[in-house]
């Protein structure tokens, strides 16, 4: 393996142990090309940031991969599923106060044509059904909390992700990789040595202990230990078109009356707050911007929000470092997680971006025999993802549609991407969204879908008063029949969460 030996990782949170399982699986054991030694070195004493509690589909073909069966870690993790996030109030047209943005399905080729076809027109100043929650399989069932594994004779599969418990879920996967054969240290870095080439050499510990590598994965967190601090990577801050930079979280009771399968977002005096359905509580939180919003007066808004005005529960406030590192792997070091980059969770892409970035990297790493060839192509991908994410998360500001200083600031920003002022002037003129998406190759991060229900879902067309009666005329009676069939498949969320429960105890039965 080309000198590669021994790997060591620092940081035990989602990143740090995500990041263990997939080299684990792939470089340790009796399959492996040849073997390395995995070390994964934490601190409890500092500890996890421990939010991060939605995802993307990602982390089921993490699962997957992994051969780990949903009944297992979602039960042991709290976890519910997600079929897409609703945002409330982050257009205030009429019609438009609220959308849903669904993971995109193969069903959807049933009505995602009609949907386009709707939103042309409406662009093009003539009346049509151009509101997105109309036309998707997830919305519809997630309107009716129904859960996304469908009757077996359903011949489509649904594309869903998960909310969790953050800190169950790092123990799971700790569980996961020590199992697998990566050794686990829980000691405090106080000092990296480098040797003369500057690569990384070894890790000093409080107490004296010295932990030589030949390759080191940077899953510090914020501090960012060993790419930023110790390599000098430079950090580029997204703050000229993401103002948020602080988080205020607490959590409520978990729901009674049907578990909510999406994640909602819904827009504040200055930012959003999440709520989260976990199993066991909801997470809630409330990112906003420090310039705009006092600490103080963030918490009220969300205690306001949430109904904890009493200040039973106890908030915990976060600063948050937004941007991402010039390059993710440096000499002998690939940072992931939150010591790579962090884009604010609206999308709750984070835990999808460790996981693109750890997949990447060991293919690029091997089809490099196990030395740096690649590392210039993987860096300008993983640099080609932040970026692409990052402008699907600007757009949500830039075209939102409320009032108060915060919003309109948002609304005038002019420092966009060349992609995202190609994209807005495509929508805005009436052309072809796909072809913009293909002629700039960004669908990867998100599809023509995505892109439709963000611009549709906040209303962003001609004045309702200016449209035009058409000529083409919807039979949206027929969409409608279509998703109320299609969902006749599906149970209810909370009966396909409660059928783990029953596996596992008729599992203990067996036993
Ligand atoms: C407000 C907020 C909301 C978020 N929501 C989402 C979401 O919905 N979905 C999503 O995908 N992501 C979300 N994220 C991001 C997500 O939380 C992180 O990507 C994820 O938790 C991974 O974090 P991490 O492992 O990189 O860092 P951390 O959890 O901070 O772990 C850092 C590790 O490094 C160790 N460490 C640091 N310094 C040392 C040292 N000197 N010696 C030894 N050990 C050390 C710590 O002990 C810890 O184990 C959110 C983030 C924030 C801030």
């Amino acid at each position: 393996m080309n000198g590669i030996h021994r790997i060591v990782i620092l940081g035990g949170g989602s990143a740090g142990w995500m990041a263990a399982c997939l080299m684990a699986q792939r470089w340790l054991g009796k399959h492996a090309a040849r073997p390395v030694e995995i070390t994964l070195v934490e601190s409890p004493a500092i500890g996890i940031i421990g939010v991060g509690e939605g995802s993307t589909p990602q982390l089921k073909a993490f699962f997957d991969r992994l051969d780990i069966a949903e009944a297992d870690w979602m039960l042991a993790c709290d976890a519910t599923y997600k079929l897409g996030i609703r945002f409330h109030g982050w257009s205030e047209r009429p019609g438009f106060e609220r959308y849903f943005h669904p993971f995109p399905s193969a069903i959807d080729v049933h009505t995602q044509p009609h949907f386009q076809r709707a939103c042309a027109l409406q662009r093009g100043g003539t009346a049509a059904p151009a509101h997105p929650d109309r036309w998707f399989l997830p919305t519809a069932l997630a309107d009716a909390k129904l859960g996304p594994h469908a009757d077996r004779r359903f011949p489509f599969d649904l594309s869903y992700g998960y909310h969790f418990d953050a800190h169950k879920l790092g123990a799971y996967l700790r569980d996961q990789a020590t199992a697998k054969g990566v050794r686990h240290l829980e000691r405090r870095v106080i000092e990296v040595e480098q040797a003369e080439s500057g690569d990384i050499a070894a890790l000093l510990c409080e107490g004296g202990e010295r932990i030589e590598g030949d390759f080191f994965i940077d899953s510090s967190g914020f501090a960012a230990v060993l790419a930023e601090k110790t390599l000098g990577t430079r950090f580029l801050p997204f703050a000229e078109n993401l103002f948020n930079d602080r988080a205020v979280v607490l959590p409520t009771p978990a729901a009674t009356d049907g578990m909510p399968i999406a994640t909602s977002a819904t827009a504040l005096s200055a930012g959003w707050a999440w709520s989260i359905p976990l199993t066991s509580r909801t997470g809630n939180g409330y990112v906003y911007s420090s310039s705009h919003l006092s600490d103080d007066a963030a918490e009220t808004e969300l205690r306001r929000h949430t109904g904890t005005l009493d200040g039973l529960v106890e908030a915990r406030h976060l600063r948050m470092k937004v941007g991402r590192l010039e390059d993710s792997w440096r000499s002998n070091c690939l940072a992931v997680g939150l010591a790579q980059g962090f884009l604010e969770p609206l999308e709750a892409t984070a835990l999808h971006i460790v996981l693109a970035t750890v997949e990447e990297f060991i293919a690029a790493y091997e089809a490099g025999g196990f030395a740096a060839q690649h590392r210039g192509a993987f860096n300008t991908r993983i640099a080609r993802r932040y970026e692409g994410i990052r402008d699907y998360i600007v757009a949500h500001y830039r075209l939102n549609q409320r009032g108060g200083e915060y919003w309109r600031e948002a609304a005038a920003m002019d420092t966009l991407s060349d992609d995202l002022k190609a994209l807005m002037t495509t929508w805005f003129t009436g052309q072809d969204m796909n072809a913009t998406i293909q002629r700039l190759d960004i669908a990867r991060y998100y599809s023509n879908l995505s892109w439709h229900c963000l611009f549709a879902g906040y209303g962003s067309f001609p004045d309702q008063s200016k449209l035009r009666e058409g000529a083409y005329r919807f039979d949206l009676s027929k969409a409608a029949d279509f998703l109320d069939r299609a969902a006749l498949n599906f149970a209810s969320h909370d009966v396909q969460l409660t059928s783990f429960r029953t596996h596992q105890s008729s599992c203990k039965i067996g036993l």
